[in-house]
């Protein structure tokens, strides 16, 4: 049995959130069922904090970003039904900021669930400001206004990146990374793919930095795209990835072939449902009794269980689904089921 080679992110500022390591359990009755793979699960919708999900990996170097600054009050932005917003407000309130999200009418959606359940309900309830800002288009603009008001008026504002994705952010992942390995080594255990929704990217850029840094190949991590076209996605998600390999290892290069993307799950759009995702968030429930958001991870275990049926992965393979959280959002899509 190899052993690992720790990632060192000591030199970052962190802010705690997360409660520890998050388990890793095996899905036996998909897997009967399925016959032909196994499939684990990462359980990073696991976390004690504001509801937890992924953005609080991020949000740990995020925050300490904002210290370091001497902020008092973090802005960001986000969809209406933005997990990433609601868990900024949750970091933000156990941090002792103040919080004012902007959030847009991005996905085509108007019934009462959508517009006032869900997250918006919780981040209300987080104590945030929430701006309405119907157009996307028209969300960075009032931000920088918002920003600059707040600033004359006298307060240090921290400005939290779309989808906490930036090189700081993506740290939450690479030290994920180096948690996976550990605790498939533990297992003894070695995952054929690690699969994942890719929305702004930094989940997976984070986890690719942090194999690269650790010497492992980084093509382990497959995403699905459910936010951007893949020539897009895969863009971004390798700027990312090399901007946040580059802040660990200075001088190192991600190879083009490291981001696995794959696409076809977007169906009408982000945040759109599509009968393959309504299936997946189903077949979940009622075979393991977990739940899925409608977003993120609804669509990326439905592109799972398409290619797992279709043959693609290996006879045996040992599949590990990253559970990224977003449960709110099933209570704002309560139409759509
Ligand atoms: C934001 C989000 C994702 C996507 O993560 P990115 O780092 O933005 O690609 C996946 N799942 C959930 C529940 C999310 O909120």
């Amino acid at each position: 049995m190899s052993t690992a080679p720790p990632l060192d992110l000591t030199r970052f500022a962190r802010h705690r959130l997360l409660d520890g390591v998050t388990p890793i359990q095996p899905l036996a009755r998909l897997g009967k069922q399925l016959g032909s793979v196994e499939i684990f699960v990462k359980r990073d919708d696991l976390m004690g904090l504001g509801g937890g999900g992924n953005k609080l990996r991020k949000l740990e170097f995020l925050i300490a970003e904002a210290q370091a600054m001497g902020a008092d009050t973090i802005l960001t932005v986000g969809a209406r039904q933005s997990n990433h917003a609601r868990l900024t407000a949750a970091a933000a309130a156990k941090a002792g900021l103040a919080c004012e999200l902007v959030l847009t009418r991005s996905v085509p959606r108007d019934d009462e669930d959508f517009v006032h359940n869900g997250n918006v309900l919780l981040d209300t309830l987080l104590g945030a400001r929430v701006h309405d800002v119907a157009d996307p288009a028209a969300a960075m603009p009032f931000l920088q206004h918002r920003t600059a008001s707040l600033r004359a008026a006298g307060r240090t504002v921290y400005v939290a990146p779309f989808g906490g994705s930036s090189a700081v952010g993506c740290l939450g992942y690479a030290n994920c990374a180096a948690e996976i390995l550990a605790q498939s080594e533990a297992m003894n255990t070695r995952f054929d793919r690690i699969v994942v929704p890719n929305g702004s990217g930094g989940t997976q850029a984070g986890l690719v930095a942090g194999f690269l840094a650790m010497g492992r190949d980084p093509r382990v991590v497959q995403s699905y795209t459910v936010l951007a076209a893949a020539d897009k996605a895969h863009a971004t998600t390798w700027g990312l990835a090399q901007e946040t390999l580059a802040s660990l290892q200075p001088g190192r290069k991600v190879p083009g072939d490291a981001i696995v993307l794959v696409d076809g799950q977007i169906g009408g759009g982000y945040g759109v449902p599509t009968d393959a995702m309504r299936e997946a968030v189903r077949t979940m429930a009622s075979l393991e009794g977990l739940l899925l958001d409608p977003v993120y991870g609804g669509k990326a275990f439905a592109g799972l269980l398409q290619d797992v049926r279709a043959g693609k992965f290996a006879k045996g393979a040992k599949l590990l689904f990253l559970m990224t959280g977003g449960l709110p959002g099933l209570f704002a899509y309560r139409r759509a089921f």
